[in-house]
This record gives structure tokens, C-alpha cells and sequence, in this order.
């Protein structure tokens, strides 16, 4: 293994192995599903880990988003192990093993990297799909040298192909592999680069820095699809702001979102409003983590995505009278984000700009019309008002009505329900 920059490259050393005495990885805080599954496939013959974020994670002392799992067993052979398993992926087939309340543990094949050269796939679109490999080669093929270490239940020891635990250690990141051609073979793992370094406050090396600004505009020629599936994860996860922040120091948030992170890498008055709500939404986020194996916690991918959106469409919105819905969406379009917002998505985002924008206007001039209670979308729309107008989210018994009746005291305000006009649909979600 030749260190000293930020590629670490295979050699012939043999792995790292951590007995139980040496590092913090309690069997307690295993999922217990993911330790059946584990030992279940080890009875069987196979061999399986415990791997990626999970290792890293508990390794550090934190709580594991998901417990994947990496076997030398074929798709077909977990499923028909498993009789809760189903073969799901385009790029590359793995397993989901389904269990009651909703969730899922990966269980994936040992796989090589199949090279640069990986026919018939565009950029970040890796792979031709039968590449399965040795435990090592699956360690290469990783990302970052910190989520490529296996954890083996049996023996309770961590094994480390690719000196992922002195940069844990350490606080560093490293790409596995020469950064320039990792990045050229899937660009998504600029973005990966990016979203672990910021959260998990660790430093990338400047030689793999270097590599992601020159190479940061292979990410515009990403599928639509895998962009938005990236996105999601920064906004349902942990750290949305000093993720979010850190795409903008390295000039990728102008990439993702085009004109909108443009503007938030440029306007330092943006970009502290912007960090201030997505620092709230991240403290929303803690109150209610994400379960194992679950997306998400209370806090909604449209609240962040607005949040997000926010400090940039609140201004365009303006007061002019004119329906901002056409405004925005026409400048949500004309904006260049290599992120595409499924349409369904970006119609509810705008819904839910442009009804928090008018009930902050209410706030301010006390013109309410009360039957926008009735729309679908004014939980959340009342919700952000607040957030966004008081830069905290409503404690218990808050509510926008609170604000409304703290600022017009003498107003009617939200007494009795609303009427609710016949054959009026609240505004439609597709365009
Ligand atoms: P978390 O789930 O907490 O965000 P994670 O590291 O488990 O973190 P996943 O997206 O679940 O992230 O990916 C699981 C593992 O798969 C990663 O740890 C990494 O080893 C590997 N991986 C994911 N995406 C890539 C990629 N584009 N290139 C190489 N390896 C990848
Ligand atoms: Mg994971």
C-alpha cells in the first residue's frame, strides 16, 4: 500500500485485522435483523460482513443510518435463502431483505471493479452487472479508504484491506485508488467525497481536492435520476448544512443546482440565511433520527428541499400580485440544475414556497384569507412560514395561527373552521 496522498493503491501486505480488544464495534449495537441475516449466511457456508457506513460509523461511535451486508452469496442464492428477499437494482443486482415496519437490509455480492472501461454505461453510470469478486477486490472497488472496512460477527474482529482505520484515526479522507480515474469512472463520488468529509468533519486531501475541481463538471453528465437519488440522501440525512456548504466551497452546489448555487456561493448574505435553516432542519433531524434501515426521520424531503430553496425563491416571489407559481416554476426551469426535481416534487416545492411566502406577507400585513387552510399543503406551508420568519421551528402549541394572532391581535384570525367552497380543488400537484 503506497501512502502519503490522498490514493491509496493495492498492495500485497494482506489485510488489517482488529481483534474485539481493539476497536469500539459492540454486537449490541448491531441491528438484530442484520445479525441474523449475518450468521444465518455464515451457517450456510457463506461468507458475510458487516460493511460500508455501518462499520464506519460505529467504529466512530455513532449510530448507523443502514447495516449493509456484503456475502460471497449470488442474488439468486440469498433469495432463495431468504424467503423476504427481493432482487432489486439496475446498476448492479443485490438484495433487499424486507422485514415488518418498513425495513430493508442490503445484502450485496463481493464485487470487482470492473474498470474504466465498463461498456455500454455512461459517466455515473458504472458498471457491467455480473463483476463479482474476492472480499478484497469488493474493498477496492469502495469509495473512501473509511467505508471500505468489514466487520465479521463470528470472530468480532474489523478487517481493513485498505488502511481505512489509521484515516478514521486520523480524520482523513482518501479516495481508494487514483482520484482522477475514480472520479472519471462514476463522478457521483466527488459528490460521496464531499458528503462524508463534511459529515463527519474530516479533512480531504489537497491532491484529491485538486482532482475534484477539475474534474466536478463530469457530475452535470450523470443521469437525472442518480443526481436526485444523491440528493436525497443529503437532504433526509445528517449534516444537510455542512454538506450543503461544503459543495459550495469546492464549486460543485453551482453544478447541482445551477443558477440557485450560483447564487449561494456568491452572496454570502444568502448563503448565511441558507446555512441558518438548514442548521434547523438538521436539529429537527436529531430530535427524530432516521431509523435503521428507514429513510428519513419527521422531517420531510419537501421541508428541506424548501428550506434549501428558500432564501433564493422568497425574493422572486416578491409582492407584485402576480400568481408566483408560473413565476417560479419558470425560473426553477431556467436555472440549469444538473439535479432535475422529479415534477410531482418540484410542483409541491413551488406549492409550498408560494403559500409560506403569502401567509409571511400575512404576518406582515395582516390580509389573511383563512380557506387556504383547506389546502393539502398547509400543515407544512404553516410549518415553514414559521421556520423561516422566526429561524426556529415551532415549539409545542406553536403555530403560524400563534404568530398571526400575536401580530394582529384584534384580527378573527383562525376561529371555527374554515368554509370550505364547493367544487374549489387546492392547487393541483402535477403541471
Ligand atoms: P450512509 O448510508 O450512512 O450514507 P454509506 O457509506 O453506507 O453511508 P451508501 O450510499 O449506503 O453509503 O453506500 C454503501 C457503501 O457502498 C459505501 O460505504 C461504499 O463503500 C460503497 N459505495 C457507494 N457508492 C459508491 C460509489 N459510487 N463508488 C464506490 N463505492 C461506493
Ligand atoms: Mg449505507
Amino acid at each position: 500500500m503506497i501512502e502519503g496522498t490522498g490514493n491509496v493503491h493495492a498492495g500485497s501486505a494482506g489485510p488489517v485485522i482488529l481483534p474485539r480488544s481493539e476497536h469500539t464495534i459492540s454486537r449490541r449495537d448491531i441491528d438484530p435483523d442484520a445479525l441474523k441475516i449475518l450468521f444465518r449466511l455464515q451457517r450456510l457456508g457463506f461468507t458475510a460482513y458487516l460493511t460500508g457506513g455501518a462499520v464506519r460509523d460505529m467504529l466512530l461511535g455513532r449510530t448507523p443510518k443502514d447495516f449493509d451486508i456484503a456475502t460471497d452469496a449470488r442474488p439468486n442464492q440469498i433469495r432463495k435463502y431468504f424467503a423476504n428477499a427481493f432482487i432489486i437494482g439496475r446498476r448492479f443486482r443485490l438484495a433487499h431483505i424486507r422485514f415488518r415496519g418498513g425495513k430493508t437490509i442490503e445484502v450485496a455480492t463481493f464485487r470487482r471493479d470492473p474498470g474504466p472501461v465498463a461498456e455500454g454505461a455512461g459517466p455515473g453510470e458504472s458498471a457491467p452487472a455480473y463483476a463479482f469478486g474476492t472480499p478484497e477486490e469488493d474493498a477496492w472497488r469502495r469509495d473512501i479508504t473509511v467505508n471500505a472496512l468489514f466487520y465479521d460477527p463470528a470472530t468480532a474482529t474489523v478487517i481493513d484491506h485498505v488502511g481505512g482505520v489509521a484515516d478514521l484515526r486520523q480524520g482523513r479522507i482518501r479516495m481508494i485508488g487514483d482520484a482522477g480515474v475514480r472520479f472519471g469512472e462514476d463522478p457521483v463520488r466527488i459528490w460521496r467525497v464531499i458528503r462524508y468529509a463534511a459529515r463527519l468533519g474530516f479533512a480531504i486531501d489537497a491532491d484529491i481536492g485538486a482532482a475534484i475541481r477539475e474534474q466536478r463538471d463530469l457530475l452535470c453528465g450523470c443521469s437525472e435520476a442518480r443526481l436526485y437519488e444523491e440528493f436525497s440522501k443529503d437532504l433526509l440525512g445528517p449534516q444537510t448544512r455542512a454538506v450543503v456548504s461544503l459543495l459550495g466551497e469546492y464549486g460543485v452546489l453551482r453544478l447541482l443546482l445551477g443558477r440557485i448555487g450560483e447564487a449561494y456561493e456568491s452572496d454570502p448574505a444568502l448563503a448565511a440565511e441558507l446555512a441558518a435553516l438548514l442548521e434547523i432542519a438538521d436539529r429537527e433531524k436529531m430530535r427524530a433520527p432516521a431509523q435503521a434501515g428507514r429513510e428519513g426521520g419527521d422531517v420531510s424531503l419537501e421541508e428541506t428541499a424548501c428550506l434549501l430553496f428558500w432564501p433564493w425563491a422568497a425574493p422572486q416571489i416578491g409582492t407584485s400580485g402576480a400568481d408566483p407559481f408560473p413565476l417560479l416554476k419558470k425560473a426553477f426551469l431556467g436555472a440549469g440544475m444538473a439535479v432535475a426535481l422529479p415534477k410531482g416534487m418540484r410542483a409541491q416545492v413551488i406549492d409550498l414556497l408560494t403559500l409560506a411566502a403569502r401567509l409571511a406577507r400575512a404576518l406582515q400585513d395582516g390580509r389573511m384569507r383563512w380557506s387556504v387552510r383547506q389546502r393539502p399543503q398547509y400543515a407544512l406551508a404553516s410549518r415553514l412560514c414559521f421556520i423561516v420568519t422566526q429561524r426556529r421551528a415551532p415549539a409545542e402549541g406553536e403555530s403560524f395561527e400563534t404568530l398571526y394572532q400575536g401580530a394582529f391581535p384584534g384580527q378573527p384570525a383562525a376561529a371555527g373552521r374554515p368554509r370550505r367552497r364547493r367544487g374549489r380543488r387546492s392547487k393541483p400537484a402535477a403541471q
